[in-house]
C-alpha cells in the first residue's frame, strides 16, 4: 500500500470538516473490508491522501425503532443487524440479506453504511495494479467497458449505460423493497434521499464532502410476507448472481400491495414495477407469478455470456411471489 495520512474523527462535524478541507483527496473508512482491498490493489487512478476513520464517532451506530419504522446508524455492523430481535421480528427480509453477506468476519467488521457505499466487484474494474497494470475503463472515466466484449457472465442484463458492472450490495436490494431513505450530512446541512434516487450507473450520489449517517426504514404492513432470495455460485461466501427482495401484502388470498426489487441484474437496484402492477389485486397463483416474472425481464438486454441471468431472475421472482 502507498502511504496516507490517518485521522480518527470523534464527531460527525469533525469528519465533515476534514472531508471539506481535503477537497476530495480523502476517503472515509468504516470497517475497511472493502476500502482496504481497493487500496491494496491500487485499482483506482487516484490514491487518497488521507483516510478519515469514522468508527471513532460515538452514536453513529445502533438500531432504533418507533411507530413509524427503523432508524439504523450507518456504523451499525452487519452482525448487529443479523442479531437484532426487532429486525428478525418485523424486518425479516433485511435480516436475511445481512445474513447472506460474506463471512462472520466480514459481517463483524462491515458496517451497513460501508455495505451500501461499497464499490463494484467487476473483475475488470478491480484488476490489481501490481499484476501488469490496472485496467482503466469507462467507470474510471477513460476507456470502454471491457465487459461488453469480454467475460461478462456476471454483469448487467438491464440498464447498462456505458458501464455494465452490477451493484454488489445485498442490503441495498432488501432496502429497495422496504422503500428506505438515507440521511446524508455535509457541512452545509442534511438531506434525505430515497434509496431509488441514491444509486447511479457509476456508483451513488454522495458528494466527496458528504457522509451517509442514517438509514430510515418505514414499517412494512403487519400482514406482509417478506422474502429475500439470493442465487450465488458458492453457498458459503459469495456475491449474488441474482437476488430478489419482496414485501407482499395479502388479504383473503388477494395481493393488496407489493414492493419487489431485483439485485445484481443492473448497475443499480431495480424496482420491478411491472411485476408489482401485475400481481396487485389478484390471487397469487403460479400463472400470475409467471406473468409477473416475464414482465420483470421484458426489457432485459443480456450481453454475450449472461442471458442465463434472465432465467434465474424469473425463477427467483416466481418463488418470491409464491412464498
Ligand atoms: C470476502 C468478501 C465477501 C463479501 N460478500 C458480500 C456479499 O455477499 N454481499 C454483499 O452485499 N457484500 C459483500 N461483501 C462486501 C462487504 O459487505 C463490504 O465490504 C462491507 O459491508 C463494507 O463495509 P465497511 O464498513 O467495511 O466499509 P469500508 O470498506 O470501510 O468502506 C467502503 C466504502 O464506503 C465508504 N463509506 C463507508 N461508510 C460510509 C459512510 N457512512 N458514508 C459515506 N461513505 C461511507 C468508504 O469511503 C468506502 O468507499 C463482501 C466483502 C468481502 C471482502
Amino acid at each position: 500500500m502507498k502511504p496516507f495520512k490517518h485521522h480518527n474523527a470523534y464527531s460527525i462535524e469533525e469528519a465533515l470538516t476534514l472531508l471539506r478541507d481535503y477537497e476530495g483527496r480523502a476517503r472515509l473508512i468504516a470497517g475497511g473490508t472493502d476500502l482496504i482491498g481497493i487500496l491494496k490493489g491500487d485499482i483506482l487512478l487516484d490514491y487518497p491522501e488521507a483516510l478519515i476513520n469514522i468508527k471513532t464517532i460515538p452514536d453513529l451506530d445502533g438500531i432504533k425503532e418507533d411507530g413509524k419504522g427503523l432508524k439504523i446508524g450507518a456504523l451499525t455492523r452487519l452482525s448487529h443487524i443479523v442479531r437484532s430481535p426487532v429486525i428478525e421480528d418485523k424486518y425479516g427480509l433485511l435480516e436475511e440479506a445481512a445474513r447472506s453477506v460474506g463471512t462472520p468476519e466480514i459481517r463483524n467488521m462491515g458496517t451497513i453504511g460501508g455495505n451500501l457505499c461499497q464499490d463494484t466487484r467487476c473483475w475488470y474494474y478491480r484488476y490489481p495494479n501490481q499484476m501488469g497494470g490496472r485496467i482503466v475503463c469507462y467507470r474510471k472515466g477513460e476507456g470502454p467497458c471491457y465487459a461488453i466484449k469480454g467475460d461478462n457472465r456476471y454483469h448487467a442484463i438491464m440498464e447498462g449505460k456505458g458501464c455494465f458492472a452490477v451493484c454488489p450490495s445485498d442490503i441495498a436490494i432488501a432496502l429497495t423493497a422496504l422503500d428506505a431513505e438515507f440521511m446524508i450530512a455535509s457541512t452545509g446541512g442534511e438531506r434525505v434521499v430515497p434509496i431509488t434516487d441514491f444509486y447511479q450507473t457509476l456508483g451513488h450520489v454522495l458528494k466527496p464532502d458528504e457522509i451517509l449517517t442514517k438509514i430510515l426504514v418505514p414499517k412494512p404492513p403487519d400482514n406482509a410476507t417478506q422474502t429475500f432470495l439470493k442465487y450465488r455460485l458458492r453457498e458459503s461466501v459469495d456475491f449474488a448472481i441474482v437476488s430478489v427482495a419482496s414485501v407482499i401484502s395479502l388479504e383473503g388470498g388477494i395481493c393488496r400491495d407489493a414492493s419487489i426489487a431485483l439485485g445484481a441484474v443492473a448497475p443499480v437496484p431495480i424496482k420491478a414495477i411491472e411485476a408489482e402492477q401485475i400481481i396487485k389485486g389478484k390471487p397469487l397463483d403460479a400463472k400470475t407469478a409467471e406473468e409477473a416474472a416475464e414482465a420483470a425481464v421484458a426489457d432485459a438486454k443480456p450481453l454475450s455470456m449472461n442471458a442465463y441471468k434472465i432465467e434465474v431472475t424469473k425463477i427467483l421472482l416466481q418463488r418470491a411471489i409464491m412464498a
